[in-house]
């Protein structure tokens, strides 16, 4: 499993979020319990952990339902849109890295079709759609709370170039970086 898959997931169970309820499932080695994410039980530490995107290959490796969690009872969330939130949250965490479809999927162990086809059905707009909406929220941000230039702002969500943040802003949003920044209008647009 990608590392950066599995600190994710092992977040999620620390803190003991649904994000991951029904998506995945937590191998305990030294106890063979499998575990929903959320289980209220001692959090087990890392290395003693295996996610399993299934129970059953969970329990064919060995591992037994835990009596508390009752990872064999329905969760909370359909299939679906556990695989909608599980994106998101990989999205939210890594939206200035650029990520195609194929690593996307590549991170959930699905294929491009699949993740592309379920997540429009739920949230109504794509993967790329949701990555644009993640990328302009902290433009936004970062132009209305920090005096960062707008090249390190570009930068920070995922444009090397000035100029192409600035064309992509302007489009999204019908105003220049610069202009949002001074105050949406009003202020001169020369910001190149
Ligand atoms: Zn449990």
């Amino acid at each position: 499993m990608d590392q950066k898959l599995f600190d994710l997931l092992y977040a999620a169970v620390v803190n003991r979020e649904s994000t991951y309820e029904g998506v995945y499932y937590t191998g305990v080695k030294t106890t063979k319990i499998v575990c929903r994410p959320t289980c209220r039980a001692k959090t087990p530490k890392a290395m003693n952990v295996t996610f399993y995107s299934t129970l059953e290959d969970a329990l064919q490796a060995g591992f037994r339902p835990c009596k508390r969690c009752k990872p064999e009872a329905n969760g909370a969330l359909g299939p679906d849109a556990a695989l909608a939130a599980q994106v998101d949250t990989i999205i939210e965490t890594q939206y200035k890295d650029k990520l195609t479809l194929s690593q996307l999927a590549a991170l959930l162990a699905i294929s491009p079709y699949h993740l592309q086809r379920t997540y429009k059905r739920v949230r109504g707009y794509s993967p790329a759609e949701k990555t644009e909406l993640v990328r302009l929220k902290h433009a936004q941000r970062f132009l209305l709370e920090s005096n960062a230039t707008i090249a390190e702002i570009g930068e920070a969500v995922g444009y090397g170039s000035p100029s192409h943040f600035a064309a992509w802003f302007s489009n999204r949003t019908g105003i220049s970086p610069t202009a949002y920044r001074n105050g949406q209008g009003g202020g001169d647009e020369s910001d190149e």
